[in-house]
């Protein structure tokens, strides 16, 4: 694994502003994030909408489209960023340190037998 230069502080700052985002667009205005009964099916709500932007991307890319609002990019690329800003917006209102959590989650990946492209080639192995 190729070792970078990314600042974890300059990650979370970029979470902080796709929240900041959302929360400056009225996106966490609803009674249901204030409510604790109702909270849960708000934040599944916005999960859900992760799952949209991913299947966006899916679409995007069996039709090989540019992107409506932003012409000059593939609409993959644009709904994939759209997917990371709803990731990120969630986690920076529920002060989740996704990026900590990915960094080690690539780490504990590095040692996984089953990720080992030998042991994904056997039969059984993970083809995808
Ligand atoms: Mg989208």
């Amino acid at each position: 694994m190729q070792a970078h230069s990314l600042s974890l502080s300059s990650l979370q700052a970029f979470q902080s502003l796709c929240h900041g985002a959302a929360v400056d667009g009225g996106w966490w205005n609803s009674l249901a994030w204030r409510d604790p009964d109702a909270r849960k099916h708000f934040i599944a709500g916005k999960l859900a909408l992760v799952h949209s932007e991913v299947s966006e991307a899916l679409e995007a890319f069996r039709k090989d489209l540019m992107d409506d609002h932003l012409p000059e990019r593939k609409g993959m690329e644009v709904e994939m960023a759209d997917a990371v800003i709803r990731i990120l917006d969630l986690a920076g209102a529920l002060h989740l340190d996704v990026f900590g959590a990915a960094m080690e989650k690539i780490r504990y990946n590095a040692t996984r037998a089953d990720h080992l492209p030998a042991n994904r080639a056997l039969p059984g192995g993970k083809s995808i």
